[in-house]
């Protein structure tokens, strides 16, 4: 019982974090003097520390993953001033058009997740994506939870994705990046097995959140900007459900970010081609390597 065993490891890790937060609340009880408001303060503060601790553990998986893996892109190893821009969850009528006009009049060439079932609802826009000379990459057909999806449909959330694809653009998709970067095992190696990298990201615009607004967006971008990111943005979906928010603040914010980047003397290179450089987890690789 694979899935028992996964519910018993998440319950254990959650038990621990949960029991770390009660321990914080009490080191904060021991300070406070024994009043009727104790009772109240001692509980709020072990649920807020618990959160805290989940959300913390939940962050860290997201963007680091537990141990070695090597099969895993998230950044790479590059001494130039080279990033890639990524856009996850799309295709959407109202957004990717928008997207792909700025990035063609700045000559940028990026990457897009793509979801299945938006592939196959609006696939004159994955034509076009593919003509205008971006990356395409498999992102589920349903943007699937994968820890939590059957082994079954795991495996047909990522075939049919990449036959939809195939389909329109002829070719099979290089590369697969999980829904939310939640991803296991078995994930790993369903991307094996057909030949996909699997690509994460290592910097976020964060254009999901509600109180974001393109100043953020670009501010938060241009601050943690290293060598080697992969950048992360939305040209569709939703944060519960598959599609329907709103990605117009990363349409208004791209230019700019673009622009920003270069002035910095960013360079923007498609996600092909910085890749070719090795990865930061190829720890034995040589750092000077020329990708060519
Ligand atoms: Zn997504």
């Amino acid at each position: 019982m694979v899935l028992v065993k996964r519910i018993l490891v998440v319950l254990v890790v959650l038990v621990i974090l949960i029991s770390l937060g009660v321990l914080a609340a009490l080191l904060l009880g021991s300070i406070l003097p024994r009043t009727p408001l104790y009772r109240l303060i001692m509980s709020v503060s072990a649920v807020v520390f618990s959160l805290a601790l989940i959300l913390a553990a939940f962050n860290f998986y997201v963007n680091y993953g537990f141990g070695n893996q090597g099969d895993i892109v998230r950044r790479v190893r590059t001494p130039e001033k080279l990033v890639a821009l990524t856009f996850d969850d799309g295709p959407s009528p109202a957004y990717t058009p928008q997207i792909l006009d700025v990035l063609k009049e700045h000559d940028v060439q990026a990457a897009f997740f793509l979801v299945g079932q938006h592939v196959k609802q609006y696939p004159e826009i994955v034509a076009r994506i593919y003509s205008e000379g971006h990356d395409i990459g498999n992102h589920t057909y349903s943007h699937i939870n994968a820890p939590t999806t059957p082994a079954a449909s795991l495996s047909s959330e990522l075939l049919t994705t990449n036959i939809e694809i195939m389909k329109i653009i002829g070719e099979h998709p290089e590369y697969v990046r999980p829904a939310r970067g939640m991803y296991d095992a078995r994930f790993r190696r369903l991307a094996e097995l057909m030949g996909m990298r699997m690509v994460l990201w290592s910097l976020s615009s964060q254009d999901w959140r509600g109180s974001t607004t393109p100043e953020k967006m670009k501010h938060r971008v241009l601050k943690e900007v290293q060598p080697g990111d992969i950048i992360l943005f939305h040209d569709g979906g939703s944060l519960i459900r598959s599609e329907g928010a709103s990605r117009q603040r990363t349409v208004d914010a791209l230019a700019d970010i673009i622009e920003g980047l270069r002035a910095v003397g960013y360079r923007i290179v498609p996600l092909s081609r910085l890749l070719r450089y090795p990865h930061l987890e190829d720890s034995d690789t040589d750092e000077t390597t020329t990708p060519y």
